[in-house]
């Protein structure tokens, strides 16, 4: 069990490349936190320093108060689970299982408790006898999560675990994973570039890009109020749509001028363009798939502003469907729950929910709201 400090810290390869740059981040005992965001961010770059495979180049890294910087990965009391599994294959499950602690020279008894409490955890009991070969990728995971578990790290550090995995097995290790961390209790770091498995394991997520924390908060906080132009469409499925806009005051009305139509503004959003000088201007306008309506009551509704494009072309996914839309050169989609009267060629008429829009300044593409 371990609370995490990561002070000022820089990550500079040997040819000069900043992959980590200023990175903060205080990790609080028993969290799920999980690094996302695209490939080449500086993800595993930061893991690998926690875990002391890497050096840091300049800042602190604390465990449990404890400054590490210069302490071997062994004696960090961490343990880390690879993309690629890394078991030995010419030693059984048992003794995949049971080698570091070997190493350690636990006793016998001992480990042989550890790795079939740690098998019975993850399901794997009958597998012990077997070598890696000889196992699927799911159960390969597994094993090497196993591995993991027997040394009760103080935290639990997973790069990528699940990327090896075809789609289901991907979503059927996901869920064991989240109920892992709900029975060991303790700290954990993973890594994904997914935004799905961010949000549907974290406890806290840290977007990154270009080596610098974006935003670090809960998966619901990331989604609702995300801080800049890069969160609000590196989460979410299908991606936000982002869209050109521009403000000015019209008839005692703030108007956004979005797609060619004209939306009166709530008043309290109106207040925040005033008071953060974003009148008259041109402003990136974000809005999620899902905040999109094309239902006749919506459309009926006579505040509604309704917009038309025409469809390019609809995915049924079963229970929701998403409608791919032309607007100028940009694509727009809406997500919408399927229904026998959605249209599939021809134009989409939608409203747009007002509440919900975001909006972005052009230069530092920063949350206006
Ligand atoms: P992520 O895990 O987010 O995909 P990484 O942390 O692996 O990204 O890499 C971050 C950046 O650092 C990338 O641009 C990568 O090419 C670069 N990088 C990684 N390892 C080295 C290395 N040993 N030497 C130089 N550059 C590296």
């Amino acid at each position: 069990m371990a609370g995490l400090l990561l002070k000022n810290i820089d990550k500079i390869y040997e040819n000069g490349y900043k992959a980590v740059n200023n990175f903060n981040l205080e990790i609080k005992d028993k969290e799920f936190i999980v690094f996302v965001g695209p490939s080449g961010c500086g993800k595993s770059t930061t893991l690998r320093m926690i875990a002391g495979l890497e050096e840091i180049s300049s800042g602190e890294l604390y465990i449990d108060g404890v400054m590490v910087n210069d302490i071997a990965p062994k004696d960090r009391d961490i343990a880390m689970v690879f993309q690629n599994y890394a078991l030995y294959p010419h030693m059984t499950v048992y003794g995949n299982m049971a080698f570091a602690l070997k190493l350690r020279k636990v006793p016998k008894d001992e480990i042989d408790k550890k790795v079939r409490e740690a098998a019975k955890i993850l399901d794997i009991e009958h597998l012990l006898d077997r070598k890696p070969k000889a196992l699927s990728g799911g159960q390969r995971q597994r094993v090497a999560m196993g591995r993991a578990i027997v040394r009760h790290p103080k935290v639990f550090l997973m790069d990528e675990p699940l990327s090896n995995l075809d789609a289901k097995l991907r979503v059927q290790m996901r869920t064991e994973i989240a109920k892992l961390y709900n029975q060991l209790a303790t700290t954990f770091i993973y890594v994904t570039h997914d935004q799905t498995e961010a949000m549907t394991l974290g406890t806290r997520i840290v977007v990154m890009n270009d080596g610098v924390i974006q935003q670090v908060d809960t998966p619901k906080r990331i989604y609702d109020h995300p801080k800049n132009l890069f969160v609000a469409s590196f989460i979410g499925s299908p991606q936000m749509n982002i869209l050109y806009g521009e403000t000015y005051k019209k008839d005692n009305s703030i108007i956004l001028k979005v797609l060619d139509k004209e939306i009166i503004l709530p008043k309290d959003k109106a207040k925040i363009l005033n008071d953060t000088n974003n009148l008259n201007t041109k402003l990136i306008v974000g809005i999620r798939p899902e905040n999109i309506s094309c239902k006749e009551e919506d459309l009926k509704n006579e505040s509604n502003t309704i917009f038309k494009l025409d469809i390019d072309i609809t995915e049924n996914l079963g229970a929701e469907t998403y409608i791919y839309a032309k607007a100028g050169s940009r694509n727009m989609v809406i997500k919408t729950p399927t229904s026998d009267n959605i249209s599939t060629i021809g134009k989409i008429r939608f409203v747009i929910d007002i509440d919900k829009i975001h909006l972005f300044d052009e230069n530092e593409q920063k949350t206006i709201f």
